[in-house]
């Protein structure tokens, strides 16, 4: 069974299977593609239903960080971990310090973080058993929370589209309104007021709308009308799924561009934007910041060189534009078309130079120094 559903949902280097009865650890790493470099990508806890749904899962989501790395111009590859169980009862040192061991195990193929349902601690747990983890602690040489890099590379994206479709090089005056003040949104709301363009905000949390309102003086929107704002740009910085059937005929925006990952409920929405004339930015070009800024603490981290990175999202998203257009595609396919470009082209250079091409791991010789 767990056979045809590899072989069914992608073409996956390699499936890893772990278990360790003593400490209650069952946990599945999936290696998407290494072509680029290692494979990096979160760790996720939950309480999947049945471990076929935990395989689905690590399955679709190794290969979406593939298409992320590569679209973002960063020598990573695709990889993801699952952990079946309850994060709020199932934890403990053992149960990470084990699953630390095994991604020790891999010899660096696959380099693990933070994801929904584990935190810095748990990093730290498995940092005591492998150089092989980013997010760590400031103190340790991490990066410490990636919001602030999400949100500026998302500033970044939100200034090509208004380049692209509105024809104007500052954000000033520009309408947008941003759905979601959680540790993205928030942060983005600064960028976008200290740029001068006229902000709306939504969230279902009412304090958190009232004190970002009231520190700026900026209107607001109930949750369930922000999707109607008339404005430039609709930011979602909430929850996916937020462009679907019901909300794609209330869109009063010229651009959606934000931080939320699968904002497209499903891809031919991303067609309907298209034809409705509303310009995408694609959730994984745009909302790359995280991840670029856990690759700069692969190279020892400065936040500085991590706020640089993130300036790169203006250049991808506009390049994503332009496949778009010379394609005749929707944006969310230019930017696959992107990633599978350098994936095939750097595949093909390496290929040729039959694995003398080192650069892509040499990250990890900077790991091995930092834990030592
Ligand atoms: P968060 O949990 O800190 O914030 C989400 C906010 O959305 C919360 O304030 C919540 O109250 C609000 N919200 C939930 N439902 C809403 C609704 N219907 N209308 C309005 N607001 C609503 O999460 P975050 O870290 O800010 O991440 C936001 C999104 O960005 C997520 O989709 C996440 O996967 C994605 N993302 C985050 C990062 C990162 O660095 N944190 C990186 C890449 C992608």
């Amino acid at each position: 069974m767990s056979f045809s559903l590899i072989e069914k949902h992608g073409d996956h280097e390699e499936v890893v299977f772990l278990s360790n009865k003593e400490v209650g650890l069952k946990a599945i790493i999936a290696i998407h593609n290494t072509t680029l470099g290692p494979a990096l990508g979160g760790t996720r806890m939950w309480n999947y239903a049945n471990e076929e749904d935990a395989l689905i899962d690590v399955l679709r989501l190794s290969k979406g960080m593939t298409y992320k790395a590569a679209a973002a111009g960063l020598n990573l590859g695709g990889g993801k971990a699952v952990i079946i169980g309850d994060p709020k009862k199932d934890k403990s040192e053992a149960l990470f310090r084990a699953f630390g061991a095994f991604v020790n195990s891999l010899n660096g193929m696959y380099i693990t973080a933070e994801d929904v349902g584990t935190t810095v601690k748990d990093m730290e747990y498995i940092f005591m058993e492998t150089p092989f983890v980013t997010g760590i602690p400031k103190a340790f040489g991490g990066s410490g929370d990636p919001s602030p890099y999400t949100a500026h590379g998302v500033l970044m994206g939100i200034k090509a589209s208004v380049k692209h479709k509105l024809k104007a090089e500052s954000l000033a005056g520009v309408r947008v309104a941003v759905q979601g003040l959680g540790n993205v949104g928030s942060n983005l709301v600064d960028y976008l007021v200290a740029e001068k363009a006229e902000v709306m905000v939504s969230d279902i949390d009412k304090d958190k709308v009232k004190s970002i309102s009231e520190k700026y003086g900026l209107k607001t929107y109930d949750p369930e009308t922000v999707v109607t704002a008339e404005c430039d740009v609709f930011a979602p910085c909430a929850l996916g799924a937020v462009i679907n059937d019901k909300t794609l005929p209330q869109l009063k925006c010229k651009i959606v561009a934000g931080g939320a990952n699968n904002q497209l409920a499903e891809s031919r929405h991303g067609e309907a934007l298209r034809e409705l004339g509303i310009l995408y930015a694609p959730d994984f070009v745009i909302n790359a910041g995280g991840l670029m800024n856990v690759f700069v603490e692969l190279e020892g981290y400065s936040s500085e060189r991590a706020i640089d990175k993130t300036t790169q999202v203006y250049d991808n998203i506009m390049e994503v534009f332009r496949i778009s257009e010379s394609e005749n595609v929707t944006s969310e396919l230019a930017a696959m078309k992107l990633a599978e470009k350098r994936i095939g082209g750097i595949g093909r250079l390496r290929a040729h130079h039959q694995g003398r091409m080192s650069r892509p791991f040499s990250t990890l010789k900077e790991m091995t120094r930092r834990q030592k």
